[in-house]
């Protein structure tokens, strides 16, 4: 049960004053989450600081600057009658007798009138501007009196934001969240604490949301920190938790001569690479013995997960029972299902697809058949956890592409059967520092090598400026009848721009090459996306415009340019991802990142070395080191994945010591029963990690 002290910070943020069912959709965006909660918005950091202390004189004011000004109000010049496109004009001045002129576009006259009294002295704070001349400040952030510039913050938090939502709807939001906070057991170790300096979660959250200086917002803050460690504190003891429980249950043996193996081998067009025969015998070994299988396959992108997959599902499957392949799209799944499909038939294998997509008297069908155990292999995504999914006897869970999951999906699936062994498969070639972050002591095994046959990528890096040439060489492979991917730029944020962005270019190049070319994107109903994908595969078009919905595990072999639009933008590990949709077949491929000049040099040394190197290990040892040497991404990008607050190049560092602590915990206290226990079950319930606490053995 979640303590009763935290029932304020899981209110629904409808909860705060101001924030009605309109806003909530937004920050429903904005904090990634459905039906977001107070302590989602508490966790949302600011990106920055406005720093308002600077108090000058008019005549000391300078342009760009955000300053302060006490002025007296002189005169309203409303837009004419006949141009209400021309801005509301205030002229103020302060005894420096210089003037400052406030410029408010389609604002009310009679709300100005009293905002800005004429002869009447205010407090206005904003960015200062020169126009034609004159000092103005377009829309001022404040306009307050006397009274009201006591209460007025000198250094305020910005936010990262979503469209539609104002910096003063979050800031005030905030305020009633932070009025909010409990106080809370002190959960870290009190030593630990006095050493590093670090506050109180509390007062770590006033802090940052209420900072006295600019850069009491920085990740290296204390209050930040103290933050970030909480954060691997508690995936840390997740891990730990899930790792106990795993260990305790014993597993339950699948033993299978390999008759099944050997039919879709055969039916295979191809060998398999040694690393892939090395992973299928280290997965049935695991699979055959008594204890349960907690199994990362990781290999790089086109290192031929798949079927390997697919053979371990086939030896739980020939032992007379089920497996699961669940992936993080509806695309991936299908494709899947298309891959898997003429192999399964080759071995007999009742193979079976469940997505939101199948609904009604469909999904009821299936259901049955999987319950009585007339399915042998369902594929899915995500929809294979929900609760009303259930298995005759579930074996194996593979679970691709798991970054994309937690710990809570991985649960929820090795929860449908008895003593389930878990295969997972992972493209992000993670370095191995932090292989344990994520996996703990999963046993790992790797697909170094490419399948035979595979031809280098020729990767270029080309300034946006020459787009037309770029678009004259793609019209030229299109007419030698070649494939084609073309990715829109990755706007932070703001999925519309994104989606805006694509059509526009869509629309573009189906003007010069007409209906070969097809456009897909994460906006688009399941089904439309795989009829455009399906065309692209049959090669019924040629350039697919998409966002980065084609980004995780897509095949098509035949395809061999990926033109990637404002790759300055995307991560390195993404570009990565991106570029393995091309050199699948025995094709020469291009892959051209489009930039746009002037590039930093961080910017340069990464696209750099996707020039370099095609190794997915290099190039995410490379990300991590530039990392370090200072992001031009954004906030979001620079974390570590699956983590909201602690970034690697800042916090990494602690991880060590998190791993140790949840350890030791764990080994003083199995049921967190002790008083620090008790303290940390409320740590993980504020970081959504409480599915952990259920695996905790009773008494
Ligand atoms: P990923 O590891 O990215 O999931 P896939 O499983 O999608 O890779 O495999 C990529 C492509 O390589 C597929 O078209 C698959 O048929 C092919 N492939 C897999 N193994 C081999 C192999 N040993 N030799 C040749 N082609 C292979
Ligand atoms: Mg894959």
């Amino acid at each position: 049960m979640r303590p009763l002290v935290l029932s304020p910070l899981f209110a629904s943020l409808t909860s705060l004053p101001g924030v009605g069912p309109k806003l909530e959709r937004l920050y429903a965006r904005l904090l990634d989450r459905e039906a977001p909660r107070v302590i989602d918005l508490l966790l949302h950091l600011p990106s920055g600081a406005i720093d308002r202390r600077a108090r000058p004189k008019l005549n000391e004011v300078q342009a760009g600057q955000v300053v302060t000004v006490a002025v007296t109000v002189e005169e309203h010049r409303p837009a004419p009658p006949h141009r209400a496109r021309a801005p509301y004009r205030i002229i103020a001045s302060d005894d420096s007798g210089q003037t400052l002129t406030l410029t408010y576009f389609n604002a009310r006259k009679d709300y100005l009138e009293k905002l800005l009294p004429v002869g009447e002295m205010r407090y206005v704070s904003g960015t200062a501007e020169v126009y034609d001349g004159n000092l103005q400040m377009v829309h001022p952030d404040r306009v307050v009196d006397e009274k009201g510039f006591a209460d007025l913050p000198l250094v305020e938090p910005v936010y990262p934001l979503t469209e539609g939502l104002a910096l003063g709807n979050v800031r005030r939001a905030m305020d009633g969240a932070l009025a909010r906070l409990p106080a809370l057991p002190e959960w870290q170790d009190e030593a630990w604490l006095a050493r590093e300096r670090f506050p109180a979660f509390t007062e770590a959250l006033r802090h940052l949301h209420r900072p006295h200086e600019p850069h009491d917002i920085a990740p290296e803050s204390l209050a930040w920190t103290r933050l970030a460690y909480d954060e691997l504190l508690a995936g840390q003891l997740a891990l730990a938790l899930v790792r106990a429980h795993m260990r305790r249950q014993a597993g339950r043996g699948s033993a299978s001569e390999g008759r099944l193996r050997a039919r879709i081998l055969k039916a295979l067009p191809y060998a398999l690479t040694h690393s892939q025969q090395k992973a299928v015998d280290d997965i049935i070994t695991d699979l055959a013995r008594p204890q349960r299988m907690l199994r990362l396959l990781q290999g790089d992108v086109g290192s031929g997960k798949t079927v390997v997959a697919l053979v371990a599902a086939a030896a739980v499957i020939e032992a007379g029972r089920q497996a699961a392949f669940m992936a993080p799209t509806e695309i991936l799944a299908r494709q899947h299902l298309n891959t898997i499909a003429p192999l399964a038939e080759a071995a007999d294998i009742r193979v079976a697809i469940l997505t939101g997509r199948e609904r009604g008297r469909e999904r009821g069908e299936i259901l049955d058949r999987l319950a009585l155990g007339d399915i042998d292999l369902l594929i899915g995504t995500h929809a294979l956890f929900q609760e009303n999914v259930a298995f005759h006897d579930l074996a194996l869970a593979v679970v691709d592409e798991q970054h994309r999951f937690g710990v809570h999906q991985r649960l929820a699936l090795t929860q449908k059967g008895e003593a389930v062994d878990v295969l997972v498969l992972t493209a992000t070639p993670i370095p191995r520092t932090l292989v344990l972050t994520y996996f703990g002591d999963m046993d790992i095994s790797e697909l170094r090598e490419k399948p035979a046959g595979r031809q280098p990528i020729d990767t270029r890096t080309i300034p946006l400026t020459r787009v037309e040439e770029v678009e004259d060489a793609v019209g030229r492979a299109l007419a030698e009848g070649q494939r084609a991917y073309w990715v829109c730029p990755l706007v932070d944020e703001s999925e519309k721009i994104d989606l805006a962005a694509a059509q526009e270019r869509y629309e573009d190049l189906r003007k010069r090459f007409g209906p070969k070319v097809d456009l897909v994107h994460g906006r688009m109903k399941g089904a439309d996306k795989d009829a455009a994908m399906e065309r692209f595969a049959a090669g019924k078009t040629q350039l697919l415009v998409a966002t980065t919905v084609i980004e995780v595990g897509v095949d098509v072999p035949q395809a061999t340019i990926m033109v990637i639009e404002h790759a300055e933008r995307f991560g390195l590990a993404q570009l990565h991802q991106l570029r393995g949709r091309v050199g699948r077949g025995p094709g020469h491929s291009t892959c051209l990142l489009l930039y746009k000049a002037p590039l930093g040099d961080t910017a340069k040394a990464r696209l750099a070395i996707l020039r370099e190197t095609e190794d997915g290990f290099r190039i995410a040892e490379e990300d991590l080191r530039l990392r370090g040497e200072g992001d031009l991404l954004g906030t979001r990008q620079s974390g570590l994945p699956g983590f909201q607050i602690a970034r690697i190049e800042t916090h990494g560092k602690y991880l060590g010591a998190a791993r140790d602590d949840a350890a030791l915990v764990l080994a003083r206290d199995p049921t967190l029963a002790t008083p620090r226990g008790e303290a940390l079950r409320h740590l993980l319930y504020l970081f959504g990690k409480d599915e952990a606490i259920k695996l905790i053995r009773a008494g």
